[in-house]
């Protein structure tokens, strides 16, 4: 069986910096997607703070990626990774088509999962209904937004968003949790807590949504809505390894490696404060830093 010395899940930003890297370093690598190749950028209409492009579509930047990875002799092979074993020093990788690949080392690179779980949501995708509120929130500057979260995942969020919406309507099934003071005390937050929205409503664009609240069924009249309450990262057929944190994210130390030696997690798919290009490129290439010094150590090569 032939053995890889990485193989590498997912070729969006993240998955496609660290090919570039690791192919230039003279590694064996196989770079796999269940899908095209660029992964989420495929389906962000602009990008204006990726630095070196002051605006770019998703899609070119995509290409980009893509370019400058096929241009180090990297390329990316249709696969989708149903579960991880680790045997020995080891990894097998099983693939949906019943496909077995072996490797010295994985790297975990799958993005996020946000799945549509609104009535309403699916249809007005991009046209009010966004999954990354700091990508998307500078669009909504004094207007109105409803932001439908878990308690933790929302503060951050709502913290982003008060600074420039104009009300912010931040929806959570949780109660009782503790906010910070500077949160609640923000005029433009309205909490509701023991909530959740049951659809979102509009035509062309996103107009409304219906909210189960503590006091009955009301209607928002909203701008924007981001439903991110089931957010996790797509590696969830990484659970049998005990690797997620409660959230679903890769729990990474600071070498980017999970807490199986040789499992190595980059960009949206880890536990990070940051999910953005930048940052998924910066983990692509900080992790062929660490994975090199890994396989020195743990490989004859
Ligand atoms: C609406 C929206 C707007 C955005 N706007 C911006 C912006 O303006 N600026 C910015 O910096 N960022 C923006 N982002 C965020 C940015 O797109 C992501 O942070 C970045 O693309 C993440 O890269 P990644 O490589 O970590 O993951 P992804 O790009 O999600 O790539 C993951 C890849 O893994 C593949 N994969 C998943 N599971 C498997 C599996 N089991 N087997 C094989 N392959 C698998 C997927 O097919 C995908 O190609 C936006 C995101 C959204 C949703």
């Amino acid at each position: 069986m032939e053995i890889y010395d990485v193989v590498i899940v997912g070729a969006g930003a993240a998955g496609l910096t660290a090919s570039i890297y690791l192919k230039r370093a003279n590694k064996k690598i196989l770079l796999l997607d269940k899908g095209a190749p660029g992964g989420k950028l495929l389906t962000v209409s602009e990008i204006s703070n990726y630095p070196g492009y002051p605006s770019i579509s998703g899609s070119e930047l995509a290409i980009a990626f893509y370019t400058n990875a096929q241009k180090q002799g990297v390329e990316v092979e249709y696969g989708e990774v149903t579960s991880i074993r680790k045997e020995g020093t080891n990894f097998f990788l099983s693939l949906i088509d019943k496909r077995e690949i072996c490797s010295l080392s994985v790297v975990i690179a799958t993005g996020l999962y946000n799945p549509i779980y609104l009535k309403g949501e699916k249809d007005l995708l991009g046209r009010g209904v966004s999954h990354c509120a700091t990508c998307d929130g500078p669009l909504y500057r004094g207007k109105k937004v409803l932001l439908e979260a878990t308690h933790e995942k929302g503060i951050e969020e709502a913290n982003y968003l008060l600074a420039l919406v104009d009300e912010l309507y931040f929806v959570t099934p949780e109660e009782k949790e503790e906010y910070p003071q500077e949160l609640l005390a923000k005029e433009n937050l309205k909490l509701f807590e023991k909530s959740k929205v049951l659809e979102v409503g509009g035509k062309e664009k996103v107009e409304s949504a219906l909210v189960e609240t503590t006091n009955g069924k009301e209607e928002f009249f909203i701008d924007a809505i981001f439903p991110l309450l089931h957010e996790r990262s797509a590696a969830y057929f990484l659970e049998p390894l005990g690797v997620l944190n409660p959230q679903g994210f890769v729990k990474t130390n600071a070498e980017l490696m999970s807490d199986i030696p040789g499992l190595f997690a980059i960009g949206d798919a880890r536990d990070t404060p940051m999910r953005q290009v930048v940052t998924a490129a910066s983990d692509g290439a900080l992790v062929s830093r660490f994975l090199l010094s890994y396989l020195r150590k743990n490989s004859s090569k």
